[in-house]
């Protein structure tokens, strides 16, 4: 099965496309990750695509479509795959349906209103990756990390303004994906609640029901 999973930054697509891979045994492709892993490992395709990054905006789609056609070829995508991240504007989507034919588009709705703060209150660990959010943090220790200890900080694109860049950009160049792919009968929209699993059960039934 080919799908791709799109939403506003903060909907919790990363989580539930975490979910389907492990449950539906499907490869998970999010471009966002491949920036990062770039980032951390010094590359030049890194180091550029952490300007935009930080400040909330889109990589060039040259750059952006060069790393997500290598990353299909890989042998573990040619009997499907889910992406999460991309297309993230129409000349994205229309190169995608060049490259291959999508099943379905899943739409993880999200208001505002929990968009901001939940990512605005993220904490992330420099030493070992663990995100959390500092609601959930003890008083006077809302800089450590649960984990390890490390000190824990607020990564530049979830700092508030930033966040807000991050909003207008879905809605001005991402949420046209929605028409784009009613037009093609291949839009599914969930609107996610604040449970991961009962959203994961909304996911999971349009999955099945596509299979
Ligand atoms: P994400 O983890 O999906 O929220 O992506 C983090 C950041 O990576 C985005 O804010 C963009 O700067 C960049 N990015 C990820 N996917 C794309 C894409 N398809 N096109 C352009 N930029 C992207």
């Amino acid at each position: 099965m080919k799908l791709i999973l799109f939403g506003p930054p903060g909907s919790g697509k990363g989580t539930q496309a975490q979910l389907i891979k492990e449950r539906h045994g499907i490869p998970h492709i999010s471009t966002g990750d491949l920036f990062r892993k770039n980032i951390s490992e010094g590359t030049e395709l890194g180091k550029l695509a952490q300007t935009y990054m930080n400040k909330g905006e889109l990589v060039p789609d040259d750059v952006t479509i060069k790393m997500l056609k290598e990353r299909l070829q890989q042998p573990d995508c040619k009997d499907g795959f889910l992406i999460d991240g991309f297309p993230r504007n129409i000349p994205q989507a229309e190169v995608l349906d060049q490259l291959t034919d999508i099943d379905i588009a899943i739409l993880i709705n999200q208001t505002d209103e929990v968009i901001i703060p939940r990512l605005s209150g993220r904490r992330s660990c420099p030493m070992c990756g663990h995100t959390t959010h500092v609601d959930w943090l003890e008083e006077g220790k809302k800089d450590i990390c649960p984990k390890c200890f490390a000190r824990l900080i607020q990564r530049d694109d979830d700092k508030e303004e930033v966040v807000k860049t991050r909003l207008d950009n879905y809605r001005k160049l991402t949420a046209p994906l929605t028409g784009y792919y009613e037009k093609q009968h291949k839009l599914k929209v969930v609107n996610a609640t604040n449970d991961v699993e009962s959203t994961y059960k909304l996911v999971d039934k349009v999955i099945r029901e596509n299979k």
